[in-house]
């Protein structure tokens, strides 16, 4: 693989990293000024930068082998070269304007598998950015940055999780965060567990559709109730007078905001299990972004010893499936469940153990 000097023939001045996320709990809430309580994955972004010779930025992503380069005024990019050049033109808009910049990408952040590589990739941008103009920013503003960019210049309209997660949680602990407050409490796992991430291997191919039609599901069930955002509701009975479909979609969103608060009480990890096999029924029943792929493998997942509970992570549609386990137990449990999941004819990945 290449490296920085072999791209740009100079040394880089600054390097900086960034997790990707795995959501525990909270899912579709954050659109809904809701909770969620994500965790850091090992897996990191890499970014390098260091000044560069000309008056272009320069980007280069070594998973991609991919090099693009920039005018300091581009604002309409495609691909990777979007995220990071909406980091600079975001920082600019703040009032810190970058110099031209060599910029190399690494990554062990699976791309595309929902675990938010976008996110890391912004993280570490921002970071190394941060570093190398020396900017007075704090994490939280590093995360709110990383939003804008990919709303304004990757032309993706994500919430505030993602970024939180990658710019606030690590691999030891919970991240509890309220998203229309931005209150949060970093939260032990609980004792005596660990956590596993398999990738379905089925992609996300109804995603985009279906998750702008929950968004306006929602929008149009908070509209009925009269409240700014379900996440003022917090009576599950409340949503039964609205007619279907939007009534179910409330449900979920009101007692998965539920669930989040309820993993706030040191709850032990049967409890925890407990509350994730019932987010993935709320999710597949009442949400509906299952597939028949994700349920087999939450089936599989849920019915090995060891397993305290799991569900589907992200949007749904295909993408991952996390589970809470036995410490100690990840790398066993995750291979068991992977040869059976395949044996059944479906083609998933380990993605953490
Ligand atoms: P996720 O965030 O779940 O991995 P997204 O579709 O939100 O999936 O983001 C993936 C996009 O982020 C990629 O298509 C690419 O443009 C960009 N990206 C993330 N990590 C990298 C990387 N290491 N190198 C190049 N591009 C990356
Ligand atoms: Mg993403």
């Amino acid at each position: 693989m290449m490296d920085f000097q072999q791209i740009f023939q100079t040394k880089p001045d600054i390097e900086a990293s960034a997790p990707g996320r795995v959501n525990l709990l909270g899912e579709h809430t954050d659109y809904n000024d809701g909770f969620v309580l994500p965790t850091a994955i090992p897996q990191q972004t890499n970014v390098s930068i260091g000044y560069s010779p000309d008056d272009h930025h320069h980007f280069y992503s070594a998973e991609l082998e991919e090099r693009i380069d920039v005018e300091p005024t581009a604002t309409t990019l495609e691909g990777f070269a979007s995220y990071v050049n909406g980091c600079i033109q975001v920082l600019k808009q703040a009032g810190y304007e970058s110099p031209p910049v060599n910029v190399f990408v690494t990554s062990s952040v699976p791309i595309g598998s929902g675990l938010s590589s976008s996110a890391a990739l912004e993280v570490a941008t921002l970071r190394a950015l941060r570093s190398l103009l020396k900017l007075d920013l704090d994490d939280v503003q590093i995360a709110q940055l990383g939003q804008q960019a990919e709303i304004q210049y990757a032309g993706v309209s994500c919430g505030i999780l993602d970024q939180m997660a990658s710019s606030l949680a690590d691999t030891e602990h919970m991240l509890f965060l309220d998203t229309r407050t931005l209150d949060r409490q970093i939260l032990p796992f609980p004792a005596g567990a660990e956590i596993v991430v398999i990738d379905s291997g089925v992609a996300r191919s109804l995603a985009s559709s279906g998750y702008n039609q929950r968004r306006s599901e929602c929008e149009a069930a908070a509209r009925q109730l009269g409240v700014k955002a379900l996440r003022d509701i917090s009576d599950p009975q409340a949503v039964e007078a609205l007619p279907e479909p939007i009534r179910k979609r409330a449900r979920h969103v009101v007692t998965e905001d539920n669930r989040v608060l309820k993993a706030l009480d040191g709850v032990s990890a049967p409890v925890f299990g407990e509350l994730m096999n019932a987010s993935h029924v709320s999710l597949r029943d009442d949400y509906e972004v299952s597939v028949p792929a994700l349920d087999t493998l939450v089936e599989l997942l849920q019915g090995t010893p060891g397993v305290f509970g799991a569900r589907l992570t992200g949007a749904g549609f295909g993408g991952a499936c996390v589970a809470l386990v036995t410490l100690g137990e990840a790398h066993t449990i995750a291979q068991t469940v992977l040869d059976r999941y395949n044996a059944a004819g479906y083609n998933g990945q380990i993605l953490v153990d």
